[in-house]
């Protein structure tokens, strides 16, 4: 992810996992991976965590990982509690920056017309973080995200 200028100075822990244990952990059907920041004590480190779904296609995996890699970034950054859709905005941006390095055309294409395109937070959100990082460049983004004040007038939608 350093190519894309996204790296992470914060070691993360990635693992895999039962459709039954994500169901368990997310209380739906449908999630293929989560990304989880814990802390054990208010001086220990904090312990970033990716969970995927142990049985998916090569590229759905590794769209899944860009995806939840983008939460375990912002965790990074300290970036714990925004509202979804600039979460799972971001998130849906780490992932299409990621297909679009690294994935051949036809897979990008399927997952472009995919939640991108939807209109809810993922696809929603999307659009208002990639034309804000175009606007602004990913460096302010983050920046403003990570802001104490959590003052998103910027990504106003
Ligand atoms: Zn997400």
């Amino acid at each position: 992810m350093d190519e894309i200028g996204l790296g992470v100075d914060h070691p993360v822990v990635v693992a895999e996992m039962s459709a039954r244990g994500l169901k368990a952990e997310r209380k739906s059907d449908s999630v293929l991976g989560f990304a989880r920041w814990s802390k054990s004590g208010a001086s220990a480190k904090p312990r970033i965590e990716i969970h995927l779904h142990e049985r998916m296609p090569r590229w759905k995996m590794l769209a899944t990982l860009a995806h939840e890699y983008g939460h375990a970034y912002l965790f990074a950054r300290d970036v714990l509690h925004l509202p979804p859709v600039l979460s799972e905005g971001f998130s849906e941006y780490v992932e299409y920056r990621f297909l679009v390095r690294f994935a051949p055309d036809h897979v990008q294409r399927r997952f472009l017309n995919g939640p991108h395109a939807r209109d809810d937070e993922y696809g929603e959100g999307f659009r208002v973080v990639a034309t804000k990082v175009h606007q602004l460049g990913l460096e302010r983004v983050v920046e403003i995200l990570s802001s104490e004040t959590r003052d998103f007038r910027a990504f106003e939608m």
